[in-house]
């Protein structure tokens, strides 16, 4: 079953897990970039951010749309830092500065206190030019692990050199690829989201 679809994924890093990610379970997929206008996330939930962005992309592109909203929920911290993940040291901030940051407010909290997990959200929104009312759907992945004292590993992105994973003495940023996609909050939500895309992509004939 042919489909295609739009993904609303700016980050380079994301677009290439997704790639993997839509590549390994629906290789028969045509995914096409989003290159419209950003839409504003003032959304306070991942799938609120998500579909706010899926909605944008459907609109403008005229086609199906998934966008993802993820980032890292640390217990201790009540959560956050959430929907701030990519910006929590700052709108300029890198990924290495949100990394040292989260380590340095976790400075004095030791194991078992130490516990996070990644969310990752994917909304799916599909328009009324295709499905008459259109539709939308939201899926989503959580993969809990432990924060580690130091960044460790070089694959990934994010806050992956300090995530290590439940049951895994090493973070994911030192899993190969294709081991983080066969346990990530992403993977999952994929995994989610796979049985609604092909319902979909049967009743608009794809
Ligand atoms: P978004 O692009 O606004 O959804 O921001 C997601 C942010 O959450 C990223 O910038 C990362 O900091 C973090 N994040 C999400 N998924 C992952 C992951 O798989 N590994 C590491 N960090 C992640």
């Amino acid at each position: 079953m042919s489909l295609e679809f739009v993904l609303a994924t700016h980050n380079p890093k994301k677009v290439r897990e997704f790639q993997r990610i839509i590549g390994e379970r629906m290789p028969q997929a045509v995914v096409h970039p989003y290159e419209g206008p950003e839409p504003v996330e003032d959304g306070v939930t991942f799938a609120e951010n998500a579909v706010i962005k899926a909605r944008a992309a459907a609109a403008h592109s005229g086609r199906i749309a998934l966008a993802d909203d993820s980032g890292i929920v640390v217990d201790v911290l009540g959560a956050a830092p959430g929907i701030f993940s990519s910006r929590w040291a700052g709108h300029a901030g890198s990924d290495e500065a949100n990394v040292r940051l989260l380590l340095d407010q976790l400075a004095d909290i030791r194991r078992p206190n130490r516990g996070a997990e990644f969310r990752c959200t994917i909304a799916l929104v599909v328009p009324e030019a295709l499905l008459p009312g259109g539709h939308e759907f939201v899926a989503e992945g959580r993969w809990r692990g432990n924060l580690a004292y130091e960044p460790r590993g070089s694959h990934g992105f994010g806050y992956d050199p300090i995530f290590e994973p439940e049951g895994l003495e090493v973070t994911s940023a030192e899993l190969a690829p294709a081991e983080k996609d066969a346990r990530s909050h992403r993977a999952q939500a994929f995994t989610e989201l796979l049985p609604e895309l092909e319902r979909v992509s049967a009743r608009i004939g794809g």
